[in-house]
């Protein structure tokens, strides 16, 4: 799917979703920004490796990227959302308006937030990071 600058893969369903809930956004003033969908098995390991590799503990690794083959984003149905003047993938993230909106709407669209502060997983709090999950 075309998103601004770069093609995005996702499930169909997930695309279409996305789409809606951006164009809703949008028509209500939000701008929503798709930074990553699809991601393969491969893709995760080469990120990991690139990591240990910079010397990163693997507990600090694993709290932030999931093991290869466990991603949400290997199903096509995840996405990390960013907008108008923050940093993709910052927690700062969730003092915007947009990720405001997400919580009181992305839920009509089948999207949820993976990844609540203090989650069972005990996997970071990404306010970026939104599931398709219908
Ligand atoms: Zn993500």
């Amino acid at each position: 799917m075309a998103d601004r600058e770069k093609k995005f893969l996702l499930h169909p369903h997930a695309a279409e979703a996305w789409r809606k809930m951006k164009a809703t956004a949008k028509s209500q003033g939000i701008e929503l920004w798709l930074v990553s969908a699809f991601r393969s098995i491969e893709r995760q390991n080469r990120i990991i490796e690139k990591k240990k590799k910079k010397g990163i503990p693997d507990r600090d690794i694993f709290r932030v990227s999931a093991p290869a083959g466990f991603s949400e984003h290997h199903s096509g149905r995840a996405i990390d959302i960013s907008t108008e003047g923050y940093t993709a993938l910052e927690k700062e993230f969730e003092n915007s308006e947009a990720f405001q909106w997400l919580n009181n709407n992305a839920s009509v669209f089948g999207f949820i937030l993976s990844y609540p502060r203090g989650n069972e997983y005990g996997i970071a709090y990404e306010p970026w990071h939104w599931l398709y999950k219908r």
